[in-house]
Parts: C-alpha cells; structure tokens; sequence
C-alpha cells in the first residue's frame, strides 16, 4: 500500500478539528466558534457520520470502520485519483464504455486514462485489461453492472484482475440492487485493494440528496479520510439518509417494482420494428439499439420525453439508454414510439 499511496498524501498531517480534538458528550460547548443559538444547525456535523455507517454497517454487513461516505459516488472517484496518481507519472486504466467520471476526473487530476474496450456483446476480458496495465497503473475503474451497457461484468474475469494487477481495483456497484447476482462487499476482506462503490442515488431514490458510499480495508478508508474536506456530509444528508436506510423496506418494494417494469418495457420495446435489440440488463435502464437513435431521440424530445442518446458512444452506434420508469412513463413512451 505504501508504493501505492502518493508520496505527499502518505506524509499529510490532516486537519485537526475541534470534534477531532474532543470526542464525547459534553455540556457546554465552547471549542468550535460556533454560534451557542439556532440548534441543531448551528453545530458542526459529525466529520465521520458515525451513526449512519452504524446504520449501512448493519444492511451491508460491512464493518463501519471499512465505509467512506462520499457527496454522491463522485467525491470518492474524484479521492481514488488524489490519493494514488501522481499527476503527469501515474496512469489508470478503464472498460469502454463506461460512467464518464472516471475519465472526467482523470483529466482533472491530469492522469492518464487508458481505454480498454468491452467485447462486442459488452463482456468483459480481463487479459486485455491487464495487458494495458503497466509499472505506473495505480487503478483499475470497473463498473458492474456497467453504465451504459446495463450488464453484470463475469465474476471469474474481474477475479482475474483482482488476482493479476497489484494496484487498486476499483468496482462501482452503482445499480447493483437491480441485480440478484452477488456484490463484491463480500470479498473486501479477501482483497486488500479492492474498492467497491456504491449509491444512494438509484434504488434508494435519493440523487438529489448526494450520498455515495466507498468501501474498502480500513487502511485505505484512513486515506479517503485524510484527504477528504472534513465535514464533507451536512447534517440534513446525514440525518435524511439515517431515516430512510430505516424505510430499506420501502427501498425493496420499489426495487421490486423496478425490476417488473424492466422486464415489461424490454417485452414492448421488442415488438417495435425500430427496435434492433434490447440489451440485457442487471440494472434500472435498457440499452437498446434502434435503426435511427439521432432521429428517434429527437422525435422524442418534441414529444416531451427524454432518453440518452448514446449514439456516439464506443460499441454503441444507434443505442438509446432509456431509464426504466413508471409503468405509465413506460407506456408513454411505448405509444409515442409505436407513433414514430
Ligand atoms: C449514477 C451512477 C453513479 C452515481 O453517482 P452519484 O454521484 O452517487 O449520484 C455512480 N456510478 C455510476 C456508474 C452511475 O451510473
């Protein structure tokens, strides 16, 4: 770990706070600068959300010490590169396509970013993966099940690069609760360089509220730590996400829902003679490959609905990816489709 981490970040004395300082209840609080009047706002937030890790701990049944929350997913992509890749030295390499942080950050942190592309049928290879690596990859990005293409990558094939690469191997597991396969939390203890990602902003309905999750040894979760702003969640984030990890229940029968109306909308997206193939999906949005994405896309926003268009992207040529939504969303758009 210590020839993975950047030199200056292994050296970093972190910010000392006052609720670093001084941990434990107490009567009068006179140490932070803070104004005694307008409770509970007036207070600095707990820098390391102790009682929502508490909470994830127990539904992931990851130790609260192996969690990092993030504001969204973004904040620990955005992390992986400050703590690991010297800007202009290190490089890290990425399936294509995938979720376009990794390659938007890596130009911020100006880091390499080396594109290995998916199979045609989106499956992964892991020797291709591993033949674009070399003595200066600090990272592996992963995304399963993968943004765009909505598959569960092979288990055998990332096991391959768990086993392979020396760096860090980063799996975003953004929609994995769309997906009854498995999750790599349950082999954090068995790879001490594996970083899984997750959200609260898909199954759990929050994206506005900006919640993502990092999980990993607790040596690495010490790095985020360092490196992170120190009060990095609020307390209204902290607070709102404690009462619905309370509703997982709710979180489940959406989920449900979910997946019903995923398997509805492949079923009338397949009856459409514009349609050329529905990808399959473990996740809450249909890749599907249609005879005039740029046209279709179009027609559809004068229509008031809108997908992506991902006609430009690698593997992708004439793909929308279209969000599963409401079973009336769904109809809406299958009718205005069957128009076109
Ligand atoms: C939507 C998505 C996220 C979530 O990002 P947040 O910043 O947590 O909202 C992360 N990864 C992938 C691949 C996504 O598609």
């Amino acid at each position: 770990m210590k020839n993975l981490v950047r030199k200056n970040i292994l050296a970093l004395k972190p910010y000392s706070c006052a609720r670093d300082e001084f941990k434990g209840e107490a009567s009068v609080y006179l140490d932070a600068n803070e104004n005694p009047l307008n409770a509970p706002y007036n207070r600095y937030p707990d820098p390391l959300q102790w009682e929502v890790k508490n909470k994830i701990s127990k539904i992931k049944r990851v130790a609260p010490e192996q969690i990092m929350l993030g504001n969204g997913s973004d904040e620990p992509i955005d992390l992986i590169y400050r703590i690991f890749c010297e800007p202009k030295e290190d490089n890290v390499v990425a399936i294509a396509p995938t979720y376009g942080m990794y390659g938007v950050c890596a130009d911020i942190n100006n880091v390499e970013y080396r594109s290995v592309p998916l199979n045609e049928d989106f499956t992964l290879d892991a020797s291709k993966v591993l033949a674009a690596t070399d003595a200066h990859t600090k990272v592996v990005w992963l995304c399963s099940p993968n943004n765009p293409s909505g598959n569960l990558l092979k288990k055998s094939e990332i096991e391959k690069i768990l086993n392979n690469f020396n760096g860090i191997v980063v799996i975003d597991e953004a929609y994995v609760d769309f997906s009854s396969e498995y999750s790599w939390l349950n082999s954090l203890n068995k790879y001490p360089r594996l970083i899984v990602l997750q959200t609260f902003s898909k199954a759990w309905g929050l994206a506005a509220v900006r919640c993502g999750m990092a999980f990993a040894s607790e040596e690495i979760i010490g790095f985020f730590n360092k490196v992170k702003y120190p009060y990095n969640i609020n307390i209204l984030t902290q607070r709102l996400v404690s009462e619905e990890i309370d509703q997982e229940d709710r979180k489940k029968e959406w989920v449900e829902m979910l997946l019903k109306q995923r398997a509805m909308l492949a079923e009338m997206l397949n009856q459409l003679p514009i349609v050329e193939k529905v990808y399959k999906s473990d996740a809450n949005f249909l890749l599907t490959k249609v005879t005039d994405a740029n046209g279709i896309y179009n027609y559809l926003v004068g229509k008031g609905i809108i997908v992506r268009n991902r006609n430009t992207v690698q593997l992708c040529g004439n793909c929308l990816r279209i969000t599963v939504g409401t079973k009336e969303e769904n109809e809406t758009l299958i009718d205005a489709l069957k128009a076109y």
